[in-house]
C-alpha cells in the first residue's frame, strides 16, 4: 500500500495497478521510446560517423510489429509514446504506424503520442500528424545559421526545417526545440536562439553532449556542462527555476525577458535517474532499460514466437525487472572512448 502511494505521489496522483510496470526500485514505468528506424538523412557530427553501416532491413521490425509491441506496453500501462530514431519520419509508411497508434489517443489509454525529428520532412506530414491526435513534438536544431547547419549536421537542408517548423505550427502542432550544446560550435548562439524559439512560441531545452557511439571526431572537444552555459545565461537573463515536467528529464526556468521556457538536460553534470519512467525499444525490437547501461532484452523472439501476447508481457515483465538504479556515463579521457558503444541512433536518445 505505501509502495503504491509513493508511486502514485511520484508519477503525479495516478495510483499504481496490478498490471503497471514497477522496476526494483519503485519506478512506474508510463513512458515508452520506439526507434523505428536507425536511418537517417542527415549525419549529425555528434550523432553519427559520415560512413555510418546500418541495420539490413530484414532484421528491422515490421510497422505492424512495431504496433503490437508498443500497444502491449500501452496495456501495461504506458502513457506516453515517442517515435523517434535514427529519423522516425525517413521510415516507408511510418504515417501508416502512428495512424494506427493514436487508436489508443482516442481510446485514453494513452495521454500523448508524440516524435523526435529532425524536421526535414515535417513540411510532408505536418497536417495527417495533426489529424493523428500529435499536438507538441521535439524538432532537433542546433544553429540558426545555414552555413553552420550544414556543417553540423553535414547532409540537412536548413531551409527545409525551417519550412517543416512552420508547416507543423501552421497545423497547430506545439514545437520544442532541441538544441545540443557544442563548444565552440554554438556557445555564442545559444542566447539569441532562445530569443527566436520563444519569440515564435516555442520552448527550447538544451542538452549535454553524451558519450554514445563512436563518431568521427573528439568529444572531449565538444563537450560543453551545461552549468557553465546557465552561468553565463544568467549574465544576460533572469533565470527563475519553474517545476514544470513533460514527463522528460529535462528541469525548467522560465525566462523573464522573453516569457518562455527553456529545459537543461544535463546527463553528465546532473544524475537525473532517481525519477527515471522511461525504457526503450529499439527497431529490432530490442528493449533498453537505461539509456547508458549495455544491459537488453530481446523482445522480438517472444514476439514472434506466438500470436498471442503472454509470452511478450511475461518478457517485459522480466525486463523491467532488471531496470538498473542509474547510468554511469563519463567520457574517458584517457582512451577517449565512448562510455557505451551504441549510437544514439539506435536507441533515439
Ligand atoms: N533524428 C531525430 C532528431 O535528430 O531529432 C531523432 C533522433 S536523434 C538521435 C534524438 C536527439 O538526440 C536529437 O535531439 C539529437 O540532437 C540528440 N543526440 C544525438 N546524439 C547525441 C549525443 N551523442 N549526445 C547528446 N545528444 C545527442
Ligand atoms: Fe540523424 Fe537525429 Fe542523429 Fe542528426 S541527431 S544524425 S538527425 S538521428
Amino acid at each position: 500500500m505505501q509502495i503504491a502511494k509513493d508511486i502514485a505521489e511520484r508519477t503525479g496522483g495516478s495510483s499504481a495497478t496490478a498490471r503497471d510496470m514497477i522496476d526494483p526500485f519503485g519506478r512506474a514505468i508510463t513512458y515508452l521510446r520506439v526507434s523505428v528506424t536507425d536511418r537517417c538523412d542527415f549525419r549529425c557530427v555528434y550523432c553519427m560517423a559520415e560512413d555510418m553501416t546500418f541495420l539490413p532491413k530484414r532484421d528491422l521490425l515490421t510497422l505492424e510489429e512495431l504496433d503490437r509491441l508498443s500497444s502491449t506496453f500501452v496495456e501495461k500501462g504506458v502513457r506516453k509514446l515517442r517515435l523517434t530514431g535514427g529519423e522516425p519520419l525517413v521510415r516507408r509508411n511510418i504515417m501508416h504506424l502512428i495512424r494506427s497508434l493514436s487508436r489508443h489517443l482516442d481510446s485514453g489509454a494513452l495521454d500523448e503520442l508524440t516524435l523526435t525529428t529532425n524536421g526535414s520532412q515535417l513540411h510532408r506530414f505536418a497536417d495527417e500528424l495533426a489529424d493523428c491526435g500529435v499536438k507538441r513534438i521535439n524538432v532537433s536544431l542546433d544553429t540558426l545559421d545555414p552555413d553552420k547547419f550544414k556543417s553540423i549536421t553535414r547532409w540537412g537542408d536548413f531551409d527545409k526545417v525551417m519550412n517543416g517548423i512552420r508547416a507543423a505550427q501552421a497545423a497547430g502542432i506545439k514545437i520544442k526545440l532541441n538544441a545540443v550544446a557544442l563548444k565552440g560550435f554554438n556557445d555564442a548562439e545559444i542566447p539569441a536562439m532562445i530569443e527566436w524559439a520563444h519569440g515564435q512560441g516555442m520552448d527550447m531545452t538544451l542538452i549535454e553532449t553524451m558519450p554514445l557511439g563512436e563518431i568521427d571526431g573528439d568529444r572531449t572537444d565538444q563537450y560543453l556542462p551545461l552549468s557553465q552555459v546557465r552561468a553565463n545565461l544568467s549574465e544576460r537573463f533572469t533565470l527563475t527555476d519553474i517545476p514544470y515536467k513533460t514527463g522528460g528529464p529535462a528541469r525548467y526556468v522560465e525566462i523573464a525577458e522573453t516569457g518562455g521556457r527553456l529545459g537543461f538536460i544535463t546527463p553528465l553534470t546532473h544524475n537525473f535517474c532517481e525519477s527515471c519512467n522511461r525504457v526503450r525499444l529499439t527497431c529490432t525490437g530490442t528493449l533498453y532499460m537505461c539509456l547508458g547501461q549495455e544491459d537488453a532484452a530481446d523482445l522480438r523472439t517472444p514476439l514472434r514466437a506466438s500470436e498471442g501476447n503472454e509470452l511478450l508481457s511475461n518478457a517485459i515483465d522480466e525486463a523491467i525487472g532488471r531496470k538498473p538504479k542509474g547510468h554511469d556515463f563519463i567520457i574517458d579521457r584517457t582512451t577517449r572512448k565512448p562510455a557505451v558503444g551504441r549510437h544514439m541512433s539506435v536507441t533515439g536518445g
